[in-house]
């Protein structure tokens, strides 16, 4: 079967998912308000990995809506992408970098998502969007770097894809390419039964030029054979790839299970890069997120059992100002640190402020 033709296959209402997993009567009216809203999108393999036995399975959490989603504290753009945006589709909050969602659609709807605020595009609109995205970055020089997000990059058509990067490394300014997908994580058959996706992939990577593919593994369950297949290829292609994890309550919130996620991914090939502080999202804040404090301390503890290669990453906030590091706690305060900052005087600030226990982001904990 080909990708395209299992991707159509996704979980998508509770009838279907009723035949996998059990499904209490009185969750079915709490779940079906949730997924008007945020709809469900589950590929039958995500679903395969899932422990049926076990109610608090970390895939189920991530795959399957919950009741705690009706919980609306938080906000839908947490890290100001409206205020950065130059016009749909384009953002650029740091001088070097830019941003271009590519499409709304994703081979899964994570639960924990914090852009969950988008809507649909066509192929003609993203074909559009990236032709005057094109020509934006080629204006601006100061812009080394294009990360093309969404949604998932690799759910548009191999021929999108390949034309999109065709344009973009044509730049002479632009040093590298980054495009984020969890297809790895997913749905690894998108990059294991499309080899002219691999090719495509391979004619853009190029020695001075290289594309990075921004993955997201959040639990070591997802570190299966077939994703391993799927990473493999991708980095035989000529392609370097980078991990994101965002630190979720019930998922990777033990300091075992970070340590086992981020060594597993070394393992295969994958750097860890970024820990993030997961964002009070609407939605999501009440059901994912744990205090900034609580956070800190399992990271720091799940690095005495990792190497130096696993402990590449940073624990980050992608804050409205910036992506802040969490490099410290000393006494009863926190210290920060500007790792990237929207306003040039920031950049490399170090600052702290009194711990508040319940505090999940920078905003919730008070000045010293
Ligand atoms: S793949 Fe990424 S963008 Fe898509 S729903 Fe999951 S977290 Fe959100």
């Amino acid at each position: 079967m080909s990708w395209q033709k299992e991707f159509k296959k996704n979980v998508k209402t509770l009838d279907e998912l009723k035949q996998y997993l059990d499904i209490l009567p009185e969750e079915e009216e709490e779940l079906s308000q949730v997924i008007d809203i945020h709809p469900m999108s589950i590929p039958r393999y995500y679903l395969s990995l899932i422990d049926k036995n076990d109610p608090k399975d970390p895939i189920r959490r991530m795959a399957v809506p919950s009741a705690d989603e009706l919980d609306v504290a938080g906000s839908y753009d947490t890290s100001g992408e409206k205020e950065n945006t130059k016009f749909p589709g384009l953002q650029h909050k740091y001088p070097t970098t830019v941003l271009l969602l590519s499409t709304n659609i994703c081979s899964m709807y994570c639960r924990h998502c914090f852009r969950k605020r988008m809507v649909g595009l066509s192929n003609d609109e993203i074909v559009d969007r990236f032709n005057r995205a094109v020509e934006y970055i080629k204006a601006h020089e100061e812009v080394n770097n294009v990360l093309i997000s969404g949604g998932d990059f690799l759910t548009l058509k191999t021929s999108i894809i390949d034309k999109l990067f065709g344009d973009i490394t044509k730049i002479p300014h632009l040093d590298f390419i980054r495009f984020g997908s969890r297809m790895p994580v997913t749905f690894p058959d998108r990059i294991l039964k499309d080899p002219e996706l691999l090719k495509v992939l391979s004619k853009h990577s190029a020695k001075n030029k290289r594309l990075y593919m921004v993955t997201h593994f959040n639990h070591k369950n997802e570190i299966t054979e077939k994703a391993m297949d799927g990473i493999d290829r991708v980095i035989r292609s000529g392609v370097i790839i980078n991990n994101q994890t965002v630190l979720l309550k019930g998922v990777n919130d033990s300091p075992e299970a970070l340590a086992e996620l981020q060594n597993g991914l070394v393992r295969i090939g994958v750097n860890p890069y970024y820990i993030f502080q997961c964002r009070p999202v609407k939605r999501v804040k009440s059901n994912f997120q744990l205090p900034l404090i609580k956070g800190y301390r399992i990271v720091e503890k799940a690095k005495v059992n990792m190497n130096g290669h696993s402990k590449r990453f940073k624990f980050v906030m992608a804050h409205k100002t910036g992506k802040i590091e969490i490099i410290g706690a000393i006494g009863e305060e926190l210290i920060f640190k500007y790792h990237q900052a929207k306003k040039p005087e920031d950049q490399g600030r170090i600052f702290k402020k009194k711990i508040r226990y319940s505090a999940g982001w920078l905003d919730e904990q008070p000045y010293c």
